[in-house]
This record gives C-alpha cells, sequence and structure tokens, in this order.
C-alpha cells in the first residue's frame, strides 16, 4: 500500500506507484482511505489539478493500462483507426478497473477524446460522474479568460455535489502553492536531464515524473525532493552519446522500453513532453484576486505552446528552435502515437524548421501495446552514428 516505509528509497516508491497505476489502482484506494479523499481521474493532456486538490479530492492522470490489458470490448466500441489510450481507458472502465474513481473528467483535446467522453457517458455514467471541459478554442479572444472561468466554475458545481465539500478560496489559494511546488519540482528534473542526463537516466526520471500523477501531492514532494539529492550525489560520469530532443508523447505514453531503447541506442534524451499538461501551466498566482480566474488565465494566457491548445500568437518554429539551442541537442527524434493527429500535426510543423536549419531528425510510430523494440534500436542507432561522424 502506499504508505511510505522508512528506508525506502524514492525510485523504490515510484516504481511501486507507477507499477499499480497500470491496471490495479490498489495504491489510489490505499490513499482515499487513509487520506479521507475521493479521486478524480483526468484524461491527458491538462487539468488544473488545484481545483480537486481543494475540492478533498485525489488528482489522477488516466494514462491507459500500458499494453497490460487486451482491447477487446473497447475495440468492439470504437473506431479501428483510433489511438491506443482511448481504447485502453475505456477497456478499464469496461472491466470496472477505474471504479475507484468517483469522477472522471475529459477535455476537448482532439476529435477522438471528445467522443471518448461520449461514449464514457453513454455507458458509464450509473459508476461515475462524468464530466467534460470545453476549453476556448479562441486564446486570444478577451472573452477567452472570462469563458473559461465560468467554465471551472461548472465543473467545480459537479464536483461538489462527489466530494461534499464546496470550494473555498483559501483552500484553493494553498492548493495552487502545493501544486506550484510540484511543477518546480518538475522542472528541476527535467533541468537535471538537461545539465546532467548521465546522473539521472531517463526511465528513472519517467517513473518519477508519472508517479507524480498518481501520488498525493504532499507525498511526491517528499519524495521527489529526496530523489533529487540522491541524484546530485551520484558520482558518474558522461558515456560518448548524441544529445536529443523528443517530441510527441504528450499524450499516449509509449512503453518505457521505447523510450529506454533510444538512450540505450545511443543517445542522451535532453527534453521531451512526456506528462509536459502538469508542468506546461507554469507558476500560477497564489495571491490573484479570484484563484479560479488565476488558473483560467494560466491555461489561456501561457506563451508556451501546448499541441492540443491552440494559440494564434505562440510561434512554434521559434519554440522548437529555442529548445534545441537550450538544450545543447543535436537532434530530433519525433515519436508519435499511431493514429494521433495532433502528434502528425506538430511533427509537420517543426519538420520544416528543422529541413530549414539542417538540423537531423527521425520519426518513429508507437502503440501503447508496442512490445518489439529491435527495429527502434536499429533506426535510432543508425541515428546517432549519422551525428556522431557527420
Ligand atoms: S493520443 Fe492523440 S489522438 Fe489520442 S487522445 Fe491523445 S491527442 Fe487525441
Amino acid at each position: 500500500m502506499a504508505q511510505i516505509q522508512e528506508g525506502t528509497t524514492p525510485l523504490a516508491v515510484f516504481e511501486e506507484v507507477v507499477e499499480d497505476s497500470y491496471t490495479t489502482f490498489n495504491q489510489v484506494r490505499g490513499w482515499k482511505e487513509r487520506l479521507g479523499r475521493k479521486a478524480l481521474g483526468y484524461f491527458p493532456v491538462y487539468f488544473p489539478e488545484e481545483m480537486a486538490h481543494a475540492l478533498n479530492m485525489l488528482p489522477v492522470n488516466l494514462l491507459g493500462a500500458s499494453g497490460r490489458l487486451p482491447l477487446d470490448i473497447a475495440t468492439a466500441h470504437t473506431q479501428s483507426f483510433v489511438c491506443s489510450i482511448t481504447k485502453s481507458v475505456f477497456q478499464l472502465a469496461s472491466q470496472n478497473l477505474l471504479e475507484p474513481f468517483e469522477a472522471l473528467i475529459f477535455s476537448n483535446i482532439c476529435d477522438v477524446a471528445r467522443n471518448l467522453s461520449g461514449i464514457m457517458m453513454r455507458n458509464f455514467k450509473e459508476r461515475h460522474h462524468i464530466d467534460y471541459i470545453h476549453y476556448p478554442i479562441n486564446n486570444s479572444s478577451e472573452n477567452a479568460v472570462d469563458y473559461l472561468e465560468a467554465e471551472y466554475m461548472r465543473v467545480v458545481k459537479g464536483l461538489e455535489q462527489v466530494s461534499g465539500v464546496g470550494l473555498d478560496d483559501g483552500r484553493l489559494r494553498e492548493a495552487i502553492r502545493l501544486f506550484n511546488r510540484k511543477r518546480q519540482l518538475l522542472k528541476t528534473l527535467l533541468e537535471i536531464r538537461r545539465e546532467s542526463p548521465w546522473l539521472l537516466p531517463y526511465h528513472e526520471y519517467y517513473t518519477a515524473v508519472r508517479a507524480a500523477e498518481f501520488m498525493p501531492v504532499e507525498e511526491f514532494l517528499k519524495m521527489g525532493e529526496g530523489l533529487v539529492q540522491e541524484v546530485l550525489s551520484r558520482d558518474l560520469r558522461p558515456a560518448d552519446r548524441v544529445r536529443v530532443v523528443v517530441v510527441g508523447n504528450f499524450c499516449e505514453q509509449p512503453p518505457v522500453m521505447f523510450m529506454k531503447t533510444i538512450e540505450d541506442a545511443g543517445c542522451y534524451i535532453v527534453w521531451d513532453e512526456a506528462l509536459i499538461g502538469p508542468r506546461w501551466v507554469g507558476e500560477v498566482n497564489p495571491d490573484a484576486g479570484n484563484p479560479v480566474r488565476a488558473l483560467a488565465e494560466a491555461y489561456v494566457k501561457n506563451p508556451q505552446p501546448l499541441t492540443v491548445r491552440y494559440h494564434p500568437s505562440v510561434d512554434k518554429h521559434k519554440h522548437m528552435l529555442e529548445v534545441i539551442k537550450r538544450t545543447k541537442a543535436e537532434g530530433v527524434v519525433f515519436i508519435t502515437p499511431k493514429f494521433c493527429e495532433p502528434a502528425l500535426y506538430d511533427y509537420i510543423i517543426y519538420k520544416h524548421s528543422l529541413d530549414r536549419e539542417g538540423i537531423p531528425y527521425l520519426h518513429l510510430e508507437y502503440e501503447e501495446s508496442t512490445s518489439s523494440f529491435e527495429h527502434v534500436r536499429t533506426m535510432v542507432e543508425t541515428f546517432a552514428e549519422s551525428i556522431m561522424f557527420d
């Protein structure tokens, strides 16, 4: 269960949390019981977790079963050309494996996710409170913040019925402070990857950031701060590897072995989009006059691009070149989930900038259930060698 034992390392705790996060959710049951909270599962890419926390709920990112379940029921309910995370979340619900979650929240990140929320509501509304956040499409409109604040309040009203707790400004400010700390910690882990990737192998980094999407925030902060100290005290030397940026894994998650293979084939992943939503929103002002509005502003006015949010003033070409410069990356590996249109649109946009600047890139495709990695190894080795010996 989720109780942290004396002497247990942060990584061991994170590994246990991640293993439980695919299909069993026993840790979620344990946290609910111990902390007296209800659980809210949200579909990626972004949800203001602070709101759930302030309503005494445990926000958990629904990342699918990562290839641990046959998708037979979901396949019968969905088209054949949809990504595997949507099928996987539907399959989990069909087998009642999402039973610990009193509430499930979806949003308009893409047509597939929008349709998923519809079939979830039609099939499982007796088991869970299911709602849908319609994020603004035109984020440059002067009404976008007003609109999103009202949309958040509509969702909050429904969640208040589930949790039995009313939203209180003081509790929400406190939650924003806690989640600012979580975002800062995620940023620190990413900075370690950027500055000294040999100290924190990617699969360890990923285990920590994935656990952050399941654990109560207070426990993640304690364990995560311990991990940073432990990693910085490691006495390890860099290997001769190519520094790469990985783009495309912002929603459906590739198998951990897929990413490990990229590193083992001669790369250091110095930046990527894995679980970018929770860190993307950045620092939210906890002392703003209206904390719900502060969360709406943090989404609408964020100058950083997020694949599933359109903002006309965000220059994606410039962004990608800045990431490459900041991380001193020598190449880009695009990894796109099969049938994911948003990831493929980004690939086309970024590819043009890279071609113009002569920056090498590689494109790979994955599914949750991808289990053979030999072709990944061969392609990445060839890519890395072409950069090293250029
Ligand atoms: S993986 Fe892509 S297509 Fe599937 S739900 Fe996520 S954003 Fe939409």
